[in-house]
C-alpha cells in the first residue's frame, strides 16, 4: 500500500519559493490503479517524481509498506524509494543494444550476482549456456508481462519506441517493485499500440497486486482504467472519486487535445 501524507513541494525561484503541491494526501492500495489527471502544471509529473525518489519535498511523508519517508531521510530515503518503485517515463530507454531478452537478462544477473555482464551471447537462443536458462526463461516471463514475448529476440535498436519502453518496464519489474508509477503512458504510442499499452498496464494490475499510479491528461485512459481518479490544480487536490464523476464534474473545461480527443 501507498500512502502519502501532507505532502508540500516548493520550488525557490529567484528566491521566491513557489508551492507546487501543497498538502497532498492520498492512498493507493494493492492492486488498485489511481488515475491522476490535471491542466498542464498542476504538478502530476512532481509528486511522481516525489514518491519515485528523485525529488526531495519539504513537508509530509511518503510511506510504502508500512516504510515512512520524510524529508529528513535523505539519500537512504531516496534508495528506498528507487528501489521499490518502477516509473514508466516518457524518455528514459537506457537499453543495452542487443536481443530484448538479454536487455531483462542482464538486469536479473545484476540483482543476483551486481553486475549486468553475461558471457557473450550472440546467437540466441541456439548458443546460451546451461547455466543461463533459467535467467533466460525467468527473463521471458517479465516480457510476456508486458506482451512482448513475441520480440524477445529482436535487437532493441529495432523496435518502436513503444516497445523499447515496455523491454525498459520489464528489467524493472524484474526488481519485483512494490510501486508502478506511469507518467503519460500512451503518448509516444500510435493509436493502434494505446490499446496494447492500455491492455498491459490492466494485465500488470491483476498480476502484480501492487499499487499503480498513471497520471494522464486523457479521460478516455481513466474511464478505461482508473478505479479511481484524482484531479489535481495548482498543486491541490480538488477530487479524489469514482472515476466517471471526477472526470464528468471536473474535465469540464479541459479541453481535450484534438487528435486524442477520441475515446
Ligand atoms: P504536464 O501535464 O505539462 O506534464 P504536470 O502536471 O506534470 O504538467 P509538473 O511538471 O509537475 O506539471 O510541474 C508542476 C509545476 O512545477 C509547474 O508550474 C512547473 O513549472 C514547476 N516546476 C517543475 N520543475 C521545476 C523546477 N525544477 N524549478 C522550478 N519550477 C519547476
Ligand atoms: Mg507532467
Amino acid at each position: 500500500m501507498l500512502r502519502v501524507s501532507n505532502l508540500v513541494k516548493e520550488y525557490e525561484v529567484r528566491s521566491e519559493k513557489i508551492r507546487v503541491l501543497d498538502n497532498i494526501d492520498l492512498t493507493v492500495e494493492d492492486g488498485e490503479i489511481l488515475g491522476i489527471t490535471g491542466r498542464s502544471g498542476s504538478g502530476k509529473s512532481t509528486l511522481l517524481r516525489i514518491i519515485r525518489g528523485v525529488e526531495p519535498f519539504q513537508q509530509g511523508t511518503v510511506e510504502i509498506d508500512g516504510k515512512v519517508i520524510t524529508p529528513d531521510s535523505g539519500i537512504e530515503g531516496e534508495k528506498f524509494l528507487k528501489s521499490v518503485t518502477a516509473i514508466h517515463l516518457q524518455r528514459n530507454f537506457g537499453l543495452w543494444n542487443g536481443p530484448a531478452i538479454e536487455n531483462v537478462m542482464r538486469k536479473l544477473n545484476y540483482l543476483r550476482v551486481g553486475h549486468e555482464s553475461l558471457p557473450p551471447i550472440e546467437r540466441l537462443p541456439h548458443d546460451i549456456p546451461n547455466e543461463y536458462d533459467e535467467l533466460f526463461e525467468e527473463a521471458m516471463e517479465y516480457l510476456k508481462l508486458v506482451g512482448l514475448e513475441h520480440k524477445a529476440l529482436h535487437s532493441t535498436n529495432l523496435l518502436s519506441g513503444g516497445e523499447k519502453q515496455r523491454v525498459v518496464m520489464a528489467r524493472q519489474l524484474a526488481a519485483k517493485p512494490k510501486l508502478l508509477l506511469l507518467d503519460e503512458p500512451v503518448t509516444m504510442t500510435g493509436p493502434d499500440t494505446k490499446q496494447e499499452v492500455l491492455d498491459v498496464i490492466k494485465n500488470l494490475k491483476k498480476k502484480l497486486n501492487i499499487p499503480i499510479i498513471v497520471v494522464s491528461h486523457l479521460p478516455e485512459i481513466h474511464a478505461y482504467l482508473a478505479d479511481r481518479v484524482i484531479f489535481l490544480e495548482n498543486g491541490k487536490i480538488i477530487a479524489d472519486g469514482e472515476p466517471t464523476w471526477v472526470l464528468k464534474n471536473f474535465l469540464r473545461d479541459m479541453k481535450p487535445r484534438e487528435e486524442l480527443a477520441q475515446p
